[in-house]
């Protein structure tokens, strides 16, 4: 049997699994869908949003055929299972490429559309889903409908940032963004605070394609918010396209305990400056080391031991950034806790066409954490609590412990996706989230219905 985990590896999997092509099957011979499915990607969600214990996974994958490309328009159509990497190594050689990418390329275009995922350059372009043309969408009655802007406009809309509860995506037609090439021309500059950050990441978004931020979070007293503003732009010379090495390397098993202590992220947090500090100024970064360094070491998440990772991101609006982004990140070095990997971006104001999507005018705080039980939790809500306040949203897809009230207080909208979700189709984040919530505000489906 093969894996189908979530990323944070902070329980195991328990639902059955199917093949898509056998629910396909059963659908096509009338014989229905058990009582309670989900579409499965590749697992790259931290939390719950891709697990369904109490039914069955429906295994995406081997659906991963390029149906069309156009090499003059950019446009691709593509079954649902296909892997980002295997996209990017079709459509970049002929100077194309996918206009947002996520911090990994181990994901499949149905998970991209189902969770509408931003990435560095969501100033620019948007989310995932700002890109998608068209999809088919197969329902456990049977049909498969055409979405659009045009044609099912109110699925199409449910179902990007809609978590898979919708239904099937069978195959997507995209719109990809021309390149001169798919590495990039990357600038690293140091900053010594938040507050310098804050000074130069307008300016950076301006004036590139790409801006993401890592920030020592380790680091405390005058040297707190220290970190590396990464900006890149696509190359205009040199060669479409080099395929990334495929030399990989990777943790073999779970280890005992987690690895991860104070020292060793310390250890980590001074490489990784000394690394970037060495080549400030700007250089020929790969696609690969550019956009997805962590996909550079396999099973990665494993270190984090047998109790796993919890992510905590967050968005909160530009007003109160300043105020809230260093107190949160204070609070985490309060609560004795070590955030292994902190990411700061700068969203945009383009808007999604998902009613679910996560990215919103503002920055974006992205800490991990080792999974230490109780204390782990108690910092988690003090995080939601300062994101709520200041405003913001808490990132349903990276999660695995947020509470229905959280979730209703920065989803608003999640009654117009209940509204149109698959009968059979139920995640365990929905149900410990919009469900709860259903029952006890007599909201959602049943009230529509
Ligand atoms: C190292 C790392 C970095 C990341 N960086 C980012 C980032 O920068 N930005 C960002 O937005 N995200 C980021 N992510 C999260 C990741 O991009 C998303 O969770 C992505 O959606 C996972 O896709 P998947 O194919 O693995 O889908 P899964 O995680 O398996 O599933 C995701 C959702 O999609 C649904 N789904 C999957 N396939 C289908 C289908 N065919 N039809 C209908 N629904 C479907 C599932 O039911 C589930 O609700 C990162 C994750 C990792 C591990």
């Amino acid at each position: 049997m093969g894996d189908y985990s979530a990323f944070g590896l902070v329980r195991h999997n328990k639902a059955r699994v199917m093949s898509a092509a056998e629910a396909i099957e059963r659908l096509g011979a009338g014989n229905g869908l058990p009582s309670s499915v989900l579409p499965y990607g590749n697992g790259r969600s931290y939390g719950d949003t891709c697990l369904n214990d109490a039914g069955t996974l429906i295994d995406m994958r081997p659906m991963n055929r390029i149906i069309a490309f156009d090499a003059d328009s950019g446009v691709v159509t593509a079954q649902a299972g296909l892997m980002l990497s295997d996209l990017i190594a079709h459509v970049a050689p002929q100077g194309w490429f996918p206009p947002v990418v996520p911090g990994t390329q181990f994901i499949t275009l149905g998970g991209a559309i189902a969770n509408d995922v931003h990435g560095k350059n969501h100033h620019r372009r948007g989310t995932f889903g700002c890109h998608v043309v068209s999809f088919t969408l197969l329902r456990s009655d049977g049909r498969t409908r055409r979405c659009s802007l045009d044609e099912n406009a109110e699925l199409f809309r449910a179902t990007i940032g809609g978590m898979g509860l919708t239904g099937l995506i069978v195959t997507a037609t995209v719109q990809l963004m021309k390149v001169g090439a798919a590495d990039v021309d990357e600038r690293v500059r140091g900053f010594s605070g938040l507050g310098e950050y804050f000074d130069l990441a307008e300016q950076a978004d301006a004036e590139n394609e790409y801006a993401v931020a890592w920030i020592d979070q380790l680091a405390g007293g005058a040297r707190a918010g220290r970190g590396f503003l990464l900006t890149a732009n696509h190359a205009t010379d040199g060669e479409p396209f080099k395929p990334a090495s495929r030399r990989r390397l990777s943790v073999p098993f779970r280890p005992p305990v987690n690895l991860l202590n104070r020292w060793s992220l310390r250890l980590f947090n001074g490489a990784f400056a000394w690394q970037k500090g060495r080549a400030e100024g700007i250089r020929r970064a790969s696609y690969a080391s550019y956009f997805f360094p962590l996909d550079a070491v396999r099973h990665w998440n494993r270190l984090y031991g047998p109790r796993g990772l919890l992510q905590h991101q967050s968005v909160v609006p530009f007003a109160s950034a300043r105020q809230t982004i260093p107190a949160m990140m204070a609070a985490a070095r309060d609560a004795g806790q070590a955030s292994f990997l902190t990411v700061l971006k700068r969203f945009g104001d383009t808007a999604s066409p998902g009613l679910l999507s996560f990215p919103r005018p503002g920055y974006t705080l992205t800490l991990d954490f080792s999974n230490a039980g109780a204390a782990t939790n108690a910092l988690f809500e003090r995080l939601d609590r300062m994101t709520v306040d200041a405003g913001g949203a808490v990132n349903p897809y990276k999660d695995a412990r947020m509470g229905a009230a959280l979730f209703d207080a920065s989803f608003g909208r999640w009654r117009d996706v209940e509204a149109l979700r698959d009968p059979v189709f139920l995640s365990d984040f929905w149900r410990r989230t919009a469900l709860q919530l259903g029952s006890s505000q007599n909201g959602g489906r049943h009230a529509a219905e």
